[in-house]
């Protein structure tokens, strides 16, 4: 018969051209958007994103459940806190808007992520690093009742915050502001996207928490784990935001930051 040899080389050549499209794209939907740049693990871009080596301007495109808009104040406070430690001599630009609910809280982060890949319209391209922050109507799902997550940077340029849990958590303190737990909670995931604790930007002085991965065993940093795990992150909003120490801050300048 002569139709399986023809049939062979035609079905060898469509599996090449569907491997190296997927290889390429690993999670695209859209035509014509190339989104490999944003699909990295946790502190990929940690240089790329602290120095102006390959990016000299970064966006961060803010998208919020309706009603759950992060405060003024906690976005200034952001963009001060990422001109403090990084070089984007072309700018930082922050854009917000507002989605509808999922209607998938709690949430577990793989649900998360595939919110952003439904919401996401701002991608890495050119001189110009992308980042995400999705402001979630919910919360995680593995939280217990003296231990939640108040926010996640769950890949190389994405960030979630739990919302409703800053929400419950500014609510049931009569001391502690909403945009100020925003604004420890944002510069805290930030911190995590630069690479620390040691992942992304190497320790240059043991500081790790050793109970803690990731996170910074110096009292009072932005960096220690009970930041992103509420608890007595309160007693340390009540005083001041907290603010990055001299061994984090050190781990940044030396992978291109400040
Ligand atoms: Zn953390
Ligand atoms: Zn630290």
């Amino acid at each position: 018969m002569k139709t399986p040899k023809l049939l062979l080389p035609f079905l060898f050549f469509l599996l090449i051209i569907g491997c190296s499209k997927d290889s390429a794209n690993p999670d695209d939907g859209t035509l014509g958007v190339d989104k490999s740049a944003n699909l990295k693990a946790l502190g990929a871009s940690a240089n790329e994103l602290l120095s102006d080596a390959k990016f000299t301007s970064l966006t961060i495109e803010v998208v919020y459940v309706t009603g759950f808009k992060p405060t003024e104040a906690a976005l200034n406070n952001l963009t001060q806190f990422l001109s403090n430690h990084t070089f984007k001599p072309d700018g930082l630009t922050i854009t917000t808007r507002a989605v509808a609910s999922s209607n998938k809280a709690p949430f577990s982060i793989e649900e998360i992520a595939q919110i952003e890949k439904d919401e996401r319209l701002v991608y890495t391209t050119g001189d110009e690093i992308a980042v995400f922050i999705y402001v979630a109507d919910g919360s995680n799902e593995n939280d217990e009742n003296n231990k939640v997550v108040l926010g996640s940077a769950f890949r190389n340029t994405s960030v979630v915050l739990y919302g409703k849990t800053i929400e419950n958590i500014s609510n049931n303190s009569n001391s502690t502001a909403k945009s100020d737990l925003e604004s420890v909670v944002l510069n805290h995931e930030f911190g995590h996207l630069f690479g620390l604790v040691d992942v992304g930007s190497p320790m240059q002085v043991n500081h790790e928490d050793s109970e803690n991965e990731a996170h910074c065993n110096v009292e009072g940093c932005l960096m220690t784990a009970n930041i992103e795990f509420g608890g007595s992150i309160i007693d340390m909003v009540d005083t001041n935001i907290p603010e990055l120490d001299d061994f984090c801050i050190n781990d940044l300048a030396a992978n291109g930051g400040k």
